[in-house]
């Protein structure tokens, strides 16, 4: 792999710094930086934006509106995204069930799906975990029975991330409740949240927000032409999708801008009459976190050029999981550094100090606020996409043959 950039490349940094420096909105980058959240109106906004320069789903075929980019410019576009503060697309859309309706999907499903993802009129949400079916996701219990020329959808989801946005939602549902194995009679279907007979339940999180919810179906009407796929495909194409949610959880331009905020905030905080920042102890942590972020970057680049002629392989198919422990676990790193460097200013704890708009009164400094509720709720991300654990049994079953 060479790990100089090109002229090409150059160039095509400073085109998309540019454009990225130009357009992306001032609350948007306060958010970002802080790590706050963002109302869907100023998220739906962007994606609009990003849409209106062809940029919405760089990855996707030019044929479906993707932009043909190879991967070296995928990763410069997402770091310079990341580096103005742009946040990235809402990823089940775009990243999750517009992939599979490109590789699995009918003609019908990708007219009629894929433009309204790159619009953002259809905001997406993620059916796949139960109570009961997380990590064990193959023992799911949501079933679709065929009933005149429909599937009729029964049963619960859980931890539904922004269910409360969405339009629609893919499901994973059995199909076949007599297969040989709980992997087989497991379908995927395309679901519109407006159906009668969904039910959408808040659960707020320790970080006081809401953003994750049950979802009920009781009797609901599913029409045929839905289904992703064959009957029975379900699992195939699940573990097609949850490869690229755990690529995308790497997030290594996120974390760049979060280390780049954990320095703003080292500068500005002092211990005895030093700078943090200059505090050997906080020094080397800083410094140690900053060095696997260089390495994951690398990391992913090299499994994101694998195959091109231009990497050296993908970690044997497992590259998804190793992204997605190591970039979870800087993220989670990032976050208790943040606590560490405003110690107790983090709290009294400030709930919905993430929310946009928030407007509470900061005990301590400002930057102070947001750091417990985003350290409690970054507690996430080494759970979703499959928890770590799993990942690492995926590793020890695809690396080391045990
Ligand atoms: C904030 C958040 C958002 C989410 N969003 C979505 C969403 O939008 N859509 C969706 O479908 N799901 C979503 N999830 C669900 C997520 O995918 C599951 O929480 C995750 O797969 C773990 O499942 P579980 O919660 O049932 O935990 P369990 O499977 O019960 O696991 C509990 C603990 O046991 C460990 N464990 C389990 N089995 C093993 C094993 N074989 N070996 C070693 N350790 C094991 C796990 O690592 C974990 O630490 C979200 C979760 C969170 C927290």
């Amino acid at each position: 792999m060479r790990l100089r950039w090109t002229e090409e490349q150059i160039a095509f940094r400073a085109e998309v710094r540019a454009w990225m420096h130009a357009n992306v909105p001032l609350d948007m980058r306060r958010a970002t930086v802080e790590g706050r959240r963002l109302s869907k109106a100023t998220q739906v906004a962007w994606q609009k934006a990003l849409h209106g320069r062809g940029w919405m789903a760089p990855h996707w075929p030019v044929e479906h509106g993707g932009t043909g980019w190879d991967p070296v410019r995928i990763h410069i576009f997402e770091d310079e995204m990341a580096a103005a503060g742009g946040g990235p697309p809402v990823p089940f859309g775009v990243s999750m069930v517009g992939p599979v309706i490109v590789r699995f999907g009918t003609e019908a499903q990708k007219t009629r799906f894929l433009p309204r993802i790159l619009s953002s009129e259809d905001w997406w949400c993620q059916g796949f975990s139960e109570p009961g079916a997380g990590s064990d996701l193959a023992g799911l219990r949501t079933r679709a029975e065929p009933a005149d020329g429909r599937w009729v959808l029964n049963g619960q989801k859980t931890w539904t991330t922004l269910a409360q946005h969405a339009d629609m939602i893919f499901v994973l549902a059995r199909t076949e409740p007599d297969a040989a194995k709980p992997q087989q009679g497991i379908s995927f279907l395309l679901v519109d949240m407006r159906t009668p007979g969904i039910t959408v339940r808040p659960i707020v999180t320790i970080d006081g927000e809401h953003e994750v919810n049950e979802v009920f179906f009781d009797d609901v009407s599913v029409p045929a032409e839905n289904l992703v796929g064959e009957r029975g495909q379900g699992w195939t194409i699940a573990k097609f999708l949850l490869g690229n949610e755990r690529t995308g959880i790497a997030r290594v331009g996120q974390s760049k801008r979060w280390l780049e905020h954990l320095k703003t905030i080292a500068r500005a905080e002092e211990v005895d009459g030093t700078k943090l920042i200059d505090e050997p102890r906080f020094r080397a942590k800083v410094a140690a976190v900053e060095t696997d972020l260089m390495a994951l970057e690398i990391t992913a680049l090299r499994m994101a050029t694998a195959g091109s002629g231009d990497g050296d392989g993908a970690a044997g198919g497992a590259g998804p999981s190793i992204l997605k422990i190591r970039g979870s676990e800087i993220q989670q790193r990032l976050t208790e550094l943040a606590m560490e460097a405003v110690g107790p200013a983090a709290l009294p704890f400030q709930p919905n100090a993430l929310e946009p708009g928030w407007n509470g009164e900061p005990f301590g400094p400002a930057h102070a606020a947001p750091a417990a509720p985003h350290y409690l709720g970054w507690r996430k991300v080494s759970i979703y996409g499959g928890s770590n654990e799993i990942q690492r049994n995926i590793l020890a079953r695809a690396l080391l043959g045990l």
